[in-house]
């Protein structure tokens, strides 16, 4: 065994991804581990950093670029059951994974992949594709499945013991979990949180946005774990469902962003990005007005702030005003 092999692995923090770095570290490689950022994902308890920290390896975090956008707006593998572009996410996350390989001048890839696992990016045919497109043909090692798979470079260079890898497949997490009791893994026997683009109401939210905004960053997308949305003429209308959400769009904002408020009620605070006009700023006074605490037959003062200038806008939160109020 060559002990001066090394070899990157995408650690998500989840159970799979763990176990797969420690049965190749087990072969005496050196692993360094990258963690993928996805601006919508919600933190799990179970964090990649105390994964690294008890596989004993260095954790880098990396955020996708603007570029994942296109990958959700027009994917060439098509979506999973929810709004997931899963193949061509992976094949995106791998080429991360390839380009930090090259930085690392590891030898190879390590990943939790299991076959047959997940539906959609899972399959034989799918994890081949993955290989191609992301340039990482022969160097991606998926050490719970790799017997059920063609041997990789690192195998065939003996860097790593094919005889000691798994043949895992399908959803059934049985091995993983007696393993996770060997090794005394308890902290960590769920899968790392999922994906939201994998649920039907995420999934969904992320779909409007996408078709109704023409231009988007990743922090548009981030913009969808918090509030109710609406869409309007080019522009997107956040509106708050709590004090920490209200805070959480105010924390967000930009200088390019319109922030909406009822003060003289309980109510939320609500945010525009994108294409702004009186018709659109109008309706978001609305609903802020709609969803704050006022009666419905009241006329609420409703305050905004546009990058430009302050007032206040008086509306009755069922019926949208005729004539644009003075400042
Ligand atoms: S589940 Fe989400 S993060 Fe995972 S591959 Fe699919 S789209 Fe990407």
């Amino acid at each position: 065994m060559n002990m001066k092999a090394r070899a990157v692995a995408l650690l998500s923090g989840g159970l799979d991804s763990i176990l797969a770095v420690r049965m190749v570290q087990d072969q005496g490689v050196e692993v360094v581990g990258l963690n993928i950022v996805l601006p919508f994902v919600r933190k799990s308890p179970e964090t990649p950093e105390a994964a690294a920290e008890w596989l004993g390896i260095r954790l880098v975090k990396e955020q996708v670029g603007d570029d994942y956008v296109t990958v959700l707006r027009r994917p060439r593998f098509g979506y999973g059951k929810g709004f997931n572009p899963c193949i061509d996410c992976r094949i995106y996350m791998l080429g991360m994974a390839r380009r930090f390989m090259d930085r690392e001048q590891a030898e190879f890839v390590i990943t939790g992949d299991v076959l047959k696992q997940r539906p959609k990016s899972q399959t034989p045919h799918a994890l081949k594709i993955e290989d191609k497109a992301s340039g990482l043909d022969g160097l991606i090692l998926r050490p719970l499945s790799a017997l059920l798979l063609k041997p990789t470079i690192p195998e065939q260079d003996g860097l790593v013991d094919r005889g000691k890898l798994l043949g895992l497949t399908g959803r059934s997490r049985r091995t993983q979990l007696e393993m996770a009791e060997r090794y005394g893994l308890h902290a960590f026997s769920t899968p790392a949180g999922g994906c939201p683009l994998t649920f039907r109401e995420f999934g969904g939210k992320a779909r409007s946005l996408i078709s109704n905004m023409h231009e988007l960053t990743l922090e548009d997308l981030s913009l969808l774990t918090v509030g109710r949305h609406f869409y309007r003429k080019g522009a997107h209308i956040v509106v708050g469902r709590n004090r920490a959400q209200n805070n959480s769009l105010l924390k967000v904002r930009t200088p390019k962003d319109t922030v909406l408020q009822v003060t003289a009620y309980p109510g939320p605070v609500s945010l525009i990005r994108g294409t702004l006009s009186w018709d659109t700023m109008l309706a978001a006074a609305q609903l802020t007005a709609a969803y704050s605490g006022a009666p419905s037959d009241a006329m609420v003062p409703v305050e905004y702030a546009t990058p430009k200038r302050t007032g206040t806008i008086l509306i009755e939160p069922s019926a949208l005003p005729q004539q644009p109020p003075t400042r």
